[in-house]
């Protein structure tokens, strides 16, 4: 049975994307098979990984909107273990064709149900939206990974988050679980960071990640390379930390930790 997990956060620019790529390298890297799902339009990780857009037929958009098989749609990348559902700007107008659709909440769980016993784990990048793709990522998840930039207006929007998961575990999916809050972007020699730290840890309580990801200048340039960290750069202080989380994510999924939301 795969555990699947979406990386989550209704706002732009905070680390979805760059931890959902170093995630699933790293994990992929010591032999866990994993698939990654991109249904943000701007297909940052698609490009990111390493893919080249110009060759890809099928896309997460035919999946969802045309009822294609993901077999059909699914890629691997250029990292041993590590396959791709891609995106495409196409998926920018499935929100709206989405609304005429019966079961439009529950599509991609649908698709991707024949997937289980394939993969170890399956990590869905969301858009920066609550629009209906990503309300199709947390219908299809066992739990969300959510990342919180720190910066002045951290927990702006969080709020919102925490209701949307509550309601779609009320009606959608009631198993579905925070598996962790990662702490992207900090920067120790500030005093903000360290108070947006302290603010965080206290909202979600035991759900924070110990590893926090450093403010890194190679994980903003790798993804112009279309490589992860592990590849653009693996001694940097970006690849250290996103191994470390790697580590301490296994970990946690070992422990099977069962607490509720
Ligand atoms: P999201 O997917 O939430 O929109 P991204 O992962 O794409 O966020 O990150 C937003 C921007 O910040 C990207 O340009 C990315 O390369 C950069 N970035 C992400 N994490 C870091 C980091 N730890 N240090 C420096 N730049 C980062
Ligand atoms: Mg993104």
């Amino acid at each position: 049975m795969a555990k699947s997990i979406a990386i989550f956060n209704q706002k732009g620019g905070v680390g979805k994307t760059t931890t959902n790529i170093n995630l699933c390298t790293y994990l992929a890297t010591w032999g866990k098979k994993v698939l990654t799902i991109d249904i943000d339009p701007q297909g940052n990780t698609t490009s990111g990984i390493g893919m080249d857009k110009k060759n890809i037929n099928l896309s997460v958009y035919d999946v969802i909107i045309g009822g294609v098989s993901p077999d059909e749609a699914i890629l691997h990348t250029p990292i041993k273990n590590l396959d791709i559902i891609p995106s495409t700007v196409q998926l920018a107008g499935a929100e709206i064709e989405l609304t005429e659709v019966n079961q439009r909440e529950v599509k991609l769980k649908e698709a991707i149900k024949s997937l289980d016993d394939r993969y170890d784990f399956i990590f869905i990048d969301c858009p920066p939206s609550l629009g209906l793709l990503t309300i199709n990522a947390l219908a299809a998840v066992d739990s969300v990974i959510i990342p919180i930039q720190c910066e002045f207006y951290a927990l702006e929007g969080v709020g919102q988050l925490i209701r949307t998961i509550q309601l779609v575990k009320k009606g959608l999916n009631p198993a579905l679980e925070i598996e962790g809050v990662i702490l992207c972007m900090y920067d120790g020699r500030t005093n903000l960071s360290t108070a947006v730290v302290d603010e965080v840890k206290n909202f979600f309580k035991g759900k924070v990640y110990t590893t926090m990801i450093p403010r890194n200048i190679k994980l903003a340039e790798s993804p112009s390379f279309g490589q992860p960290i592990m590849i653009y750069d693996p001694k940097c202080r970006g690849a250290e930390a996103y191994e470390d989380l790697a580590k301490e994510f296994i970990k946690n999924h070992m422990k099977n930790r069962k607490e509720v939301i």
